[in-house]
C-alpha cells in the first residue's frame, strides 16, 4: 500500500476521504496535516513544511482544504516531488491551476483535479447514452440548504469561496462530462446577499438550450437533478448523479462510491505516471462571475 497524507481535516476529509482511504487496498493513511483536526491512530502535523521534511516516505498528498489556501500547499508538495490530488473546485483561480499543471509536468509528478460528482453511479451510463443523441435542451436544478450542508463555513461566502457554485460546480462537472456538444455561457443572474462576497443563488443560460438554476436557501426536499431532452427521449439524473432514469426506466441507482472511485483513479494515474487536469467546470463558474448580472438580496447569516 502507498503511504498518503491528507491535508485539511474538516468536513469532507472526515465524511469521505478518511473512510475511502481506509477501505482501499491501494492506500495507507500515513499522516495528516491540519491546525485543529486529527484522525485517530494517524500521525498528525500542524505544519505542512515539517511533514514534508520529516516524511519523505510519503509520495502522495491529498488536499482537502478550501480552494483559496490550496494552491500554496499544492505548489510546496509538487516542489517536494510529491504527487497531488486536489479537492474540487481545484483552485481559487484558473491561472493557478494552470500553473500547478505546468509545475507538476516539469517535476514529473501526478496532478489530479478531482470532480467527485463525475464518479456518481449514473454519470458514465448517461454519458454513454447521450454520446450519439441529438440534444434539444438540458437543465440543471441544484437547490440545497447551505445551513444544513455547510454549517458555519464562512469561507464559502468569502472571496474565492464561490458561494452557491461550490455545490453548483458539482452539477457543472456532470454536464461538462455527459453532454456530447460544447456550450458556453450567454447570460447569468447572480444573487449576492448584501453582506457577502459570493452569490447565494444563480440562474445561468448557456448556448444550445443548456440552463441551470442554483439555490442555496432551499428548505424541505433538496434537489440535485439534471434533465436532458433529446430527439430520442428524455434523460433524468437525480440525487447528484447517483440515479439515472431514461424515458421512465431506471438504468442506474445505488450506493455512493464517489470518493473510493477517486482514490482508485489516483492510484492508476500514479502507477501510469500521468496527470488529469480538467478545469472546464470551473471555467463555466468563472464565466458566470465575469458575465453575470449582480442582484443584491437580503443579508445572509448562518
Ligand atoms: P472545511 O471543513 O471548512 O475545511 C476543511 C479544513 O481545511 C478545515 O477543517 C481546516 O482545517 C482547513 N482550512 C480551512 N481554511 C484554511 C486556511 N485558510 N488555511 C489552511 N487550512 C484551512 O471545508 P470542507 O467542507 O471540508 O470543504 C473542503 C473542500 O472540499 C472544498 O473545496 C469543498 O468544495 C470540497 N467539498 C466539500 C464537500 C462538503 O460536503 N462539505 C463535499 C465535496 C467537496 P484546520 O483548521 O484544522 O487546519
Amino acid at each position: 500500500m502507498t503511504p498518503i497524507c491528507l491535508v485539511g481535516i474538516g468536513k469532507i476529509a472526515v465524511d469521505q476521504h478518511v473512510p475511502a482511504i481506509a477501505g482501499s487496498d491501494d492506500w495507507d493513511l500515513a499522516a495528516t496535516v491540519s491546525r485543529a483536526g486529527t484522525v485517530d491512530g494517524v500521525q498528525s502535523y500542524t505544519d505542512f513544511d515539517q511533514m514534508l521534511a520529516e516524511r519523505p516516505d510519503i509520495p502522495v498528498i491529498s488536499l482537502c482544504l478550501p480552494p483559496v489556501p490550496r494552491y500554496d500547499y499544492a505548489a510546496k508538495a509538487i516542489a517536494a516531488g510529491r504527487h497531488v490530488m486536489l479537492e474540487k473546485p481545484p483552485g481559487a483561480t484558473l491561472a493557478e491551476v494552470d500553473a500547478l499543471a505546468v509545475m507538476a509536468k516539469a517535476a514529473g509528478v501526478t496532478l489530479y483535479t478531482t470532480w467527485h460528482s463525475r464518479m456518481a453511479k449514473g454519470v458514465a451510463p448517461a454519458k454513454a447514452w447521450l454520446a450519439d443523441k441529438e440534444i434539444t435542451s438540458a437543465h440543471i436544478n441544484w437547490k440545497e440548504d447551505v445551513r444544513r450542508w455547510h454549517p458555519n463555513q464562512e469561507w464559502v461566502f468569502a472571496p474565492g469561496g464561490m458561494g452557491v457554485f461550490d455545490p453548483g460546480s458539482n452539477a457543472i462537472s456532470i454536464i461538462t462530462e455527459i453532454l456530447p456538444m460544447p456550450f458556453h455561457l450567454r447570460a447569468a443572474d447572480l444573487h449576492f446577499p448584501e453582506n457577502r462576497d459570493t452569490p447565494i443563488a444563480a440562474q445561468l443560460k448557456w448556448t444550445n438550450n443548456v440552463s441551470g438554476d442554483f439555490d442555496w436557501l432551499q428548505q424541505g426536499p433538496q434537489s440535485w437533478d439534471i434533465t436532458v431532452e433529446t430527439t430520442s427521449g428524455t434523460l433524468h439524473l437525480h440525487d447528484g448523479g447517483d440515479r439515472l432514469i431514461i424515458d421512465g426506466t431506471e438504468i442506474a441507482a445505488g450506493n455512493n462510491r464517489e470518493y473510493p472511485a477517486l482514490y482508485d483513479h489516483m492510484a492508476e494515474l500514479v502507477k501510469n505516471g500521468s496527470s488529469e487536469v480538467d478545469v472546464s467546470p470551473m471555467t463555466h463558474v468563472a464565466d458566470a462571475l465575469t458575465l453575470g448580472k449582480r442582484i443584491t438580496v437580503d443579508a445572509f447569516h448562518f
